[in-house]
């Protein structure tokens, strides 16, 4: 079943307020497909997490997935970021169950044997989210790193 989409991926109200481009060129789309499937992985291990856990709607946003270089600079993200590669998107529950969430990266999707580089569980003064690289774009490595980050 399909749950995220390339145009979900590729959706940012920071590049529609500052009237910034952020269309993917191709090879970033190839990743953006890679990425996804992913995504699917997380969704429906998080699906059954919340029906163990009686956490209602396993429904999952993405705050941010690709950023043009431009939307990234906007943003403040770092220079060689994984979201300018298409390959990193960040989560966050649509029931609200934030803590359980980050709970279910750490203790239990990270260890499930799913390739991912880097699973980085992020809290900012005014706003918490995971996280999810699924290759370093330098090399396509997966580091399959899973840590916690005040930003
Ligand atoms: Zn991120």
């Amino acid at each position: 079943m399909a749950n995220f989409t390339i145009a979900e991926m590729v959706q940012s109200n920071t590049a529609d307020r500052l009237k910034i481009s952020n269309n993917p060129p191709a090879s970033v789309r190839v990743h953006l497909t890679e990425t996804i499937t992913l995504l699917e992985s997380i969704r429906a291990e998080w699906e059954e997490y919340c029906a163990e856990h009686s956490l209602g709607t396993p429904a999952i946003r993405i705050t941010s997935g690709y950023r043009s270089p431009a939307l990234n600079k906007a943003v403040g993200g770092v220079k060689n970021s994984a979201h300018v590669a298409g390959y990193a998107a960040d989560l966050q529950p649509v029931n609200g169950k934030q803590v359980e969430f980050e709970k279910f990266f750490a203790t239990v999707f990270s260890r499930m044997g799913y390739g991912f580089d880097q699973i980085i569980i992020e809290k900012s003064k005014t706003a918490r989210w995971v996280h999810v690289g699924y290759k370093r774009p330098e090399d396509g490595k997966q580091r399959h790193q899973c840590f916690s980050l005040k930003v």
